[in-house]
């Protein structure tokens, strides 16, 4: 069934469902200004309560990277120099104090967190402290999405289908997260010949001067990496078409990783990442080079993950986008 080209007929109506579909997983208005409310109102709350540390709050994550939709969490990053914050449960008691609903500290974490609800604004909120690693590669990947206009529509569809198909939850599903998600969606635009996306790390002519004396790791300058992909004139649905039978046909998974940084795929001996556990999808993190990113997912959670490639695949080759994006039910 896999038949490796989509007809004329089925890639308009691909294409055109997709449009109708990424109209409606846009954010509204409404819910961003309610995000935004909710930042300054957590900013406030710590400096009254801790002047003089210049605490700021960010959003990374999907709130910061331009692929969320209105159910998405808002993802917070606390900076501050007053390092005794990072510990965290200062601020669960905090907020817990002040109505926030399903506070939960997770201080044992590598990166420790606050779970909040803010039952006003009805929002739900995950906060780290001094994480900056993570508000960079948010950075990262906001460039990306901006670089052809085919990104955003494509990695929101395919988010889509992650979470009703039950493929995104590295935490407690054994899956994989949105982030491994993205960078896998990324590097499959990197391989497209011609490329819709470069490998920004491998750019590094194109980085803006900054205030701050940090300096960019990766290419930034969007007014000369825009237009980037216009050699490649595929529409959406052959895209959409094309990552299913990327990675549920084509791709090497004994022998490859997918590297974002490089832009290609590596070998995983030369990373020495053929030995161990749950290294059947390897997904190299672009700024720490040594994580897998991918190793959330055991043997048998692979198999489940590449049949549902597998799945989509034939779906949306029969231009099915619908059923694609079925809910996926648990057997009884
Ligand atoms: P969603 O809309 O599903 O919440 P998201 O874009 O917020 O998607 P998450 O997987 O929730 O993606 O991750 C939030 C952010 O946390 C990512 O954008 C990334 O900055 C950071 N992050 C997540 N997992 C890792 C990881 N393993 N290593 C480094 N950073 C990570
Ligand atoms: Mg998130």
């Amino acid at each position: 069934s896999s038949s490796s080209k989509l007809s004329e007929d089925e890639e308009r109506k691909l294409s055109t469902d997709m449009r109708e579909l990424y109209d409606r997983l846009l954010p509204t208005a409404d819910v961003e200004n309610k995000k935004e409310k909710l930042v300054r109102k957590l900013e406030k709350l710590f400096n009254d309560e801790w002047p003089g540390h210049d605490i700021q709050v960010h959003m990374f994550g999907s709130t910061g990277n331009l692929l969320c939709t209105d159910t998405s969490d808002v993802d917070v990053c606390i900076t501050t120099d007053w390092r005794k914050l990072e510990a965290v449960c200062k601020i669960a008691d905090l907020l817990a104090r002040n109505g926030m609903k399903e506070v939960i500290c997770v201080s044992t974490a590598k990166v420790p967190i606050v779970k909040i609800l803010d039952p006003e604004l009805n929002i739900a909120c995950d906060m780290n402290v001094n994480n900056t690693l993570a508000l960079e590669n948010t950075r990262m990947i906001k460039t990306y999405v901006q670089i052809d206009p085919r990104v955003r529509p494509l990695a929101m569809i395919i988010k889509h289908w992650t979470r009703r198909r039950i493929v995104n939850d590295a935490a407690f599903g054994g899956t994989l997260s949105s982030y491994t998600w993205i960078c896998m969606i990324i590097n499959f635009l990197q391989s497209r010949s011609p490329p819709v996306l470069p490998a920004l790390h491998q750019r590094p002519h194109l980085k803006l001067p900054r205030k701050d004396e940090r300096e960019s790791e990766f290419a930034d300058d969007l007014d000369a990496l825009r237009g980037f992909g216009d050699k490649n004139k595929e529409t959406l649905g052959e895209l959409l078409f094309g990552f299913f039978k990327f990675y549920g046909h084509d791709f090497d998974y004994d022998n490859l990783v997918v590297s974002v940084r490089s832009g290609k795929q590596i070998s995983k001996v030369e990373k020495k990442w053929h030995l161990g556990n749950n290294n059947m999808l390897c997904v190299e993190e672009p700024f720490n080079t040594t994580r897998n990113l991918g190793n959330t997912a055991d043997e048998t959670s692979f198999r489940g993950l590449h049949m549902e490639l597998r799945r989509a695949f034939d779906l949306v080759s029969a231009a099915k986008l619908d059923e694609c994006c079925e809910q996926y039910e648990f057997p009884k």
